[in-house]
Order: structure tokens, then sequence, then C-alpha cells
């Protein structure tokens, strides 16, 4: 199955379902921008609760906040927002298609690297359990050009990017042959920088309006209340402040469905620390952020770093958690280390101090900060694409199943009466009275057994109750997996032990803390 026609499957099921749907629909939609359906916004608290309770509830030294999107537009002068924040973009004359100049590069790269990765699967087949992948990787004469060609390729974008040559930057797309995916042409425009910003006014038109900006980051109402925080609830540094919101970007390529949108979802991190302590909390947020992901048991191969070649205007340090979603490696989360350049450009332009009295050097500071920073619908997303899969079952049928992590599925469990009638929906009904408060429940009676064990797969529930005429003699029912697909006949009490046992959030928590 080709990249594209992966995502198309991911985007076809999670419409069909309820979990996202395009954004104004009935109006031929809006491009990059989606609405999330019963199942989606389940799907997304879960998600939300997990990375809250790991980064907050888990860390007595991160605190939560909620600022607002609209802020005070110096805000976006100070952040280098204004100056600073856009892409250099590209058009395709034929197709009159707009492109990343530098997405467009990297994609090209991408190509390269799939390259090496068919060689090898080509010489592991020859050589067999012989094969050593590392010896091979560095002695295959063709491997060896590929890989030298990605470093040239790589080096050259950025000096292009870091010194904004942008006629360099076309020339570099022009040398290497790379045509629009739609026209199939070379016709290429100059690159030009666009800022990402959107804006609009705020207050009435009379009596002086002024631009502000839709934040395209969470991150600045962290630094304006890095103050207020630290005082009200009189952390020490070093501390963390986290915050999930809405963030807006006028993005260029907004052509993959939720993975780059114009109005997103971002979980980010502050972490205020003592100048020159950044490298060691940044190494330590990295590897814990990278746990975070592992332990939801999508394959450790799933995940890789990527250290920006281009550093951002106020980082000094930063890589990327990559994620092989269906359309290839691409960031999922990005950890930067952001030196005090916020803090100090805010103390700059406000004219108010942002500094920290550390009693252990005695004395103050503007703390140093490491980020973590990520996109809750780019999470989603990476969930939707590692869960889904088509299964073909040993008596010769096949199902389609989404094996999402018990404890962030829309439903916990399913409460299924085995027909109609004789008193089992009552029976069914009841027992979901009793555990709707605890676990999120979904009652359903009709059409058969199976059919509704696949619309259960089909969501993702890991667990399917069946409620059948034994059922009301000895309060005994069938406990169905997901996963497994077997069934055990189990007392209610045991099914609630069950239930606590493997859709609870703490066990994963507990084992971040390992
Ligand atoms: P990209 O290179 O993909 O444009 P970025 O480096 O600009 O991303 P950051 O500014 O570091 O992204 O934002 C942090 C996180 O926010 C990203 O890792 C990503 O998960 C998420 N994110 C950024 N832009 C978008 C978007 N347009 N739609 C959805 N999520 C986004």
């Amino acid at each position: 199955m080709s990249q594209q026609e992966g995502l198309k499957k991911i985007v076809s099921h999670a419409k069909e379902y309820g979990f996202v749907f395009q954004s104004s629909e009935i109006y031929d939609g809006l491009a990059a921008v989606y609405d999330y359906g019963p199942l989606g916004v389940a799907l997304k608290n879960n998600i939300k609760a997990y990375w809250y309770k790991a980064m907050v509830d888990a860390h007595e030294n991160v605190v939560g906040v909620d600022t607002a999107i609209f802020m005070h537009p110096k805000t976006w002068k100070a952040s280098g927002h204004v100056d600073a924040f856009s892409d250099p973009l590209i058009d395709n004359k034929d197709s009159k298609k707009r492109y990343r100049a530098d997405v467009l590069i990297e994609e090209h790269i991408a190509k390269i690297e799939s390259k090496i990765k068919k060689e090898v699967t080509k010489a592991q087949k020859r050589f067999g359990d012989a094969f050593d992948q590392a010896q091979f990787l560095q002695t295959n004469g063709r491997v060896v050009d590929y890989q030298k060609k990605i470093t040239e390729i790589n080096s050259e974008m950025k000096r292009c990017l870091e010194a904004e040559d942008f006629t360099a930057l076309k020339q570099l797309i022009e040398d290497l042959g790379i045509a629009c995916p739609v026209s199939g042409s070379k016709n290429w425009t100059d690159v030009r920088q666009f800022n990402l910003m959107f804006d609009t006014e705020i207050g009435a038109l009379a009596d002086g309006s002024s631009k502000i900006y839709l934040r395209p980051e969470t991150a600045q109402g962290i630094f304006v209340n890095f103050l207020n925080v630290q005082k009200t609830t009189r952390q020490k540094i070093p501390f963390g402040i986290a915050q999930i919101g809405k963030a807006f970007r006028n993005e260029i390529v907004a052509r993959q469905f939720i993975f780059r949108m114009r109005e997103f979802e971002q979980m980010e991190m502050q972490f205020f620390v003592a100048p020159g302590d950044e490298m060691k909390w940044y190494e330590y947020w990295k590897g814990y952020r990278l746990k975070w992901h592992k332990a939801l048991g999508f394959g450790e191969e799933k995940y890789r770093f990527h250290d920006h070649i281009k550093l951002a205007h106020y980082a000094n340090a930063a890589s990327d958690i990559e994620f092989e979603f269906a359309i290839g490696f691409k960031e999922l989360e990005g950890i930067h280390s952001r030196t005090d350049f916020d803090l100090t450009q805010h103390q700059e332009l406000s004219g108010k101090k942002l500094q920290y009295f550390d009693n252990q050097l005695n004395k103050s500071y503007v703390p140093y900060v490491v980020e973590t920073s990520i996109g809750l619908d780019r999470m989603f997303l990476a969930v939707l694409s590692s869960a889904l899969k088509e299964q073909s079952l040993e008596d010769g049928s096949s199902r389609v199943v989404m094996q999402i992590p018990a404890f962030l599925a829309p439903y916990k469990l399913a409460v299924l009466p085995l027909v109609k009638k004789d008193g089992l929906p009552e029976k069914a009904r009841s027992i979901l009275q009793d555990l709707k408060f605890d676990y999120a429940v979904h009652y359903d009676e009709k059409d058969s057994i199976g059919k509704r064990y696949r619309r259960q797969d089909a969501i993702g529930t890991p667990f399917c109750l069946t409620i059948d005429h034994q059922s009301l003699e000895d309060d005994t029912c069938t406990l169905r997996d997901r996963d497994s697909m077997t069934q055990e006949r189990l007392t209610l009490q045991d099914i609630q032990l069950r239930l606590q046992q493997k859709v609870s959030i703490s066990q994963i928590l507990k084992q971040l803390e390992k």
C-alpha cells in the first residue's frame, strides 16, 4: 500500500466512525481545518489526560495554566514571530500549487532514504542470517553514494536557510530535478518568505482598533506569566509550566489531514532552569518524552530523534521526536533549549523585570528554558496510524480493528445483551448503570452479536461484555478481549477487577517513573 493510500484509509475510517470530519463540510470544507466527532473528542481528551498527568501530576515541580489565545501584540514582536515566523514558499507555475521549499527538498531526501531501505531489504534477502546491516551501510558502494548525497543536500539546504539565500535555495531545487507532484513540471517561481501568523482587529473600528494575532504557539502565554505563576505557587527553580491549548498558523502546505492544520492544539511545557543547567534538563526531557511515547507500545522502531540542522532564532539545541506515520517518518514533538531568549525579550519590550532570585546561588538571573512541545492532533494521528489494522482471521474472514491502548480508547467497555428480549436488555442496562461513572461504557443491542463485536473492534473498544440468559441466574457474563478475541465467563466482581487492571491510566503512569 502506498503512503497516500495508507493515509486515505485512515481519513475515511476516521470519518465513517465519527472521529474526525472536515470542517464546514456542507460548504465543501475549509482547507486544513477539521472538526472532531463524538469518538474523536473522547480519544483526544484521553490523550490530553495522559499528557497532563505525566507532565503535571507526575512532577511536583510542574504546574498547569490556561492562557488566552489573544495576547498583547508586543508579545509577538518580542518573541520574534512578527519578523521571523515565516516559511520559504515556492509556487509551481503550471499547477499553481504552493509548496514549502524546505519540505520539497526534505521529501526528495526521503526518497533517497527509501532507496537505501530497499537496498538493505534486498541484501537481507540475499545474505539471510549472515547479513550485517551496519557493515553493509558502511561498505556498499551504492548506499555510501546515497548517504553522501543526503549529507551534501542537507548541508547546502542548511546554508541557504541560515543565510536566507533564496536564490540558491531555488537553484538547489532545480539542480535536484525536483518536480511538482501535481503537474510533474519543474517550472518554479522564485522562493519568497511568507509569515504564518493570522491577524485580526481588536476593539470597535471607530475608536481606533488595533491589529492583533491569533497565537501561533501556546508558549508565549507561559512566558509572560512566568512570575505570576512562580510567585503564587512558590515554586523554586528548576520548575515547569504546562499548558494545552489552541494555536493557529497559516500553513502553506496543507494536504496531510490533521498532520498539518491551520487551527490545531498544542501541549507545551516550559521548564525554567538556572543558566548553565539547560543541557542537563534538555537531555532529561528528551529521555522522558521518548519514554512517554514508547509506553504506548506502538513499537520502539517507530520513533527516532532528529537533531535540527537549522536552529530557530531562540534555541541553542533542538531535537524532534519523529514518528513513522502512514506518510513516513515526520516530526511529532519538538524538544528545544530556548536559552533566556524569550524572557529577556519580554523584559526589554515590557520594561518589567522577569528575574528569579536564587537563594542557593544568592543572586538574581533570567532563567533559561527547556521546552517540550507536541501537537495534540499529530499525536491523535500517530495513535490512529498505529492502531488501525486489517487482520485476516483463521476462519478465512477478515476484520478491521483499532488496537488503541485500552486507557486511551474512547469506550472502555461495550455492554451487549445477547438478544433484545427475556429481560436481557434490562440486566445489561443495570450493569451499565453500575459502571458508567467509572468507565466510558457503550450500550448496543442492535444486530447480531458478531456484527456488534466487529463494530466495537472498528472503534477500538478493548472489551465487550455479553449478557445472556445465564447472566440472569448467576450474575456471570462473557468478557471478550478485542485483541486476542478470546472470551471468558466471569462474575461481575471479576469483571470490575479486570477493568481496573487493564484500562486504568495509573498503570502506565507508574511505568514512566521506573
Ligand atoms: P513543522 O516543521 O512540521 O512545521 P514546527 O517545527 O514548526 O513543525 P513547532 O513550532 O516546533 O513545529 O511546534 C511544536 C509541535 O506542534 C510540532 O512538533 C507539531 O506536533 C505541532 N504542530 C506544529 N504545527 C502544526 C500544524 N500546522 N498542525 C498540527 N500540528 C502542528
